[in-house]
């Protein structure tokens, strides 16, 4: 496939909005690419370059890609960063720079998508000192060979976010009408790949393996997650449940082969040059081949300590060793995904826990398992005594559901008015933080899209907003007056006294009150709330109103 077919394909998909439509469209398109086409197409389509599960980074900043378009266009780089805030966009901005470029060139390769994406795998091998310059090389490139259209998209799957709405949900579709394959098969790969490009290639040229598909080792799956919800309803609903502790620290996937270990954060990146000491503890603890999660927490004299501590060992890259020295972690493992070759993920939870029993001599997360409300409330009790942030309550007959914040696994903390959300806009401060962002604009995910959910102003130390900056600064998509927008990547935790019905935004809801608590750098832009999710509060807080005995 040619790369202007790619981009007239994506053209398409941009202007329409029925999700049946863009099933359709993909659908049609994917039988007629070749095994090495397909899995780039689906990758490509959603916005990605790379499986999930890879560690390969672009690495390309909107300040090279600013800089590179302004080379190819002839023009300096605010003239670029003018385009972008007239036009609102990266795409639409490189496709009007280079209808105008000055600079013609004579001969224009036509490229097609393995080419594009060979171009991309060299850009994300380039490490080092000098590796900005190759970057760059290869980047004007691939833009100085595309047409103006082609650059819209091209530029897009750089900054890894292609805006035509296409979700994971909708290629998954997509595939299965295509290659008539089962749609529960192509979860099933989905989840124990992490990888649609290759479900895809499978379910074209071998759809009867989709069901025998298993997870590879080192190759981390998505994690499963929580939902708020009520001790009452869990056992109303379940009987019998598991309650472990809810402890504060950072989640872990770790990967061992023999004496090969690796282990991977909740966003699915290597931090094992990070946590030697984590590694070492887990290996001494199993002869097995397995795939452990659970959650890593700072201990010291024998109580946690605040998540940042944890955080601060995860992100760490120099000096590792002091920094053992200076906070000591201690894994809880808590499920079991794989085991000697096979994938456990479709056992129910009450035995593969029974199996991480046996597999795992030490650091198993102790577990109570119980139909009363009252043994639970202890247990709930025992938990926030210990210093650990509350419970979470597992539904003994359940699989694992990678990627999935399902009614599964409910957590319980005393403070349930957080939330996290992503982090689109900011608009500058003033006075003595002029130089700094001081409002920010936050969103939660609706379908494939985020949508703005409330501005947060207040609740940031002068540090903790230089620090977001820092962060931010390379992230700025466009500026208009004192507003900026972002490539959406960051995620804060932020507090609220009640969600409120509004017309202000999109969804339908605001927040009241809202403060920042914390960046959750542990977490990314698929983990924010949903809109689904901010209703679902939004209904259980009306429901605790009511039942909340009036004062007179
Ligand atoms: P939250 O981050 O508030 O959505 O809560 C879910 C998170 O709690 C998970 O992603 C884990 O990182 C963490 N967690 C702590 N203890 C457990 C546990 N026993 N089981 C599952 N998740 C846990």
């Amino acid at each position: 496939m040619l790369f202007i077919e790619f981009s007239r394909c994506c053209e398409r998909l941009e202007g329409i909005a029925g999700r049946l439509e863009i099933i359709d469209i993909i659908s049609k398109e994917l039988p007629s690419l070749t095994d090495e086409e397909l899995p780039i197409f689906v990758r490509f389509i959603m916005g990605r370059i790379f499986p999930d599960w890879c560690q390969a980074k672009l690495g390309i900043g909107p300040n090279l890609l600013y800089e590179a378009i302004g080379y190819l266009a002839g023009v300096k780089k605010e003239v670029v960063l003018e385009t972008i805030n007239k036009t609102g966009d990266v795409g639409h901005a490189v496709e009007e720079l280079l209808a105008t470029k000055t600079q013609t060139t004579f001969f224009r390769e036509q490229v097609d998508l393995v080419r594009v994406y060979r171009g991309l795998v060299g850009i994300a091998s380039q490490e080092g000192k000098k590796s900005q310059r190759e970057k760059s090389l290869v980047v004007r490139q691939l833009l100085g060979n595309a047409s103006p259209l082609e650059g819209r998209y091209l530029a897009r799957i750089m900054l890894e976010e292609l805006r035509i709405g296409v979700g994971e949900g909708s290629v998954r579709e997509a595939i299965v009408k295509a290659f008539n394959v089962d749609s529960g098969l192509v979860e099933h790969a989905t989840q124990a790949l992490n990888d649609l490009g290759e479900v895809a290639r499978l379910s074209k040229i071998e759809p009867n393996t989709l069901k025998e598909v298993q997870i590879t080792i080192f190759h981390p799956v998505r994690m499963m997650l929580a939902q708020q919800g009520t001790i009452g309803d869990m056992i109303t609903d379940h009987g019998k449940i598991a309650a472990e502790f809810k402890y504060d620290g950072s989640r872990f996937q770790f990967h061992k082969k023999g004496e090969w270990c690796r282990m991977y954060s909740r966003r699915l990146e290597e931090v094992s040059a990070a946590l030697p000491d984590v590694i070492e503890q887990l290996r001494g603890a199993t002869d097995h081949d397995v795939i452990i999660d659970g959650e890593v927490i700072a201990i010291k004299n024998d109580r946690p300590m605040p998540f940042q501590s944890v955080l601060k060992r995860f992100r760490r890259k120099h000096d590792i060793a002091e920094a053992q020295e200076a906070i000591s972690l201690v894994p809880n493992a808590f499920d079991l995904l794989y085991l000697d070759g096979k994938t456990l993920i479709g056992l129910p939870f009450s035995e593969r826990r029974k199996l991480l029993g046996s597999t795992l001599k030490f650091f198993v997360a102790p577990q109570v398992v119980s139909d009363d409300v009252k043994v639970i409330e202890q247990t709930y009790q025992a938990a926030l005594d210990a210093g650990h942030e509350g419970l979470m309550l597992k539904v003994l007959s359940s699989v694992y559901s990678p990627g999935q914040r399902g009614k599964n696994w409910i957590k319980i903390k005393p403070e349930v008015d957080t939330l996290d959300v992503a982090v689109i806009g900011a608009e500058w401060g003033e006075g003595k933080r002029a130089h700094l962002f001081g409002s920010f604009l936050v969103a939660c995910q609706s379908e494939d899209k985020l949508i703005p959910l409330s501005r947060v102003a207040t609740g940031f130390s002068d540090e903790q907003l230089a620090e977001v900056y820092d962060i931010l600064k390379e992230s700025i998509i466009s500026h208009m007056g004192k507003e900026v927008t972002f490539e959406p990547k960051l995620v804060f935790e932020v507090g609220y006294s009640e969600i409120q019905i509004s017309p202000t935004y999109e969804g339908g809801f605001a927040l009241r009150f809202p403060r920042f608590v914390r960046v959750r750098d542990d977490k990314g832009i698929t983990d924010v709330e949903t809109l689904e999710g901010i209703r679902d509060r939004y209904q259980r807080q009306s429901k605790s109103r009511q039942q909340t005995p009036s004062q007179n």
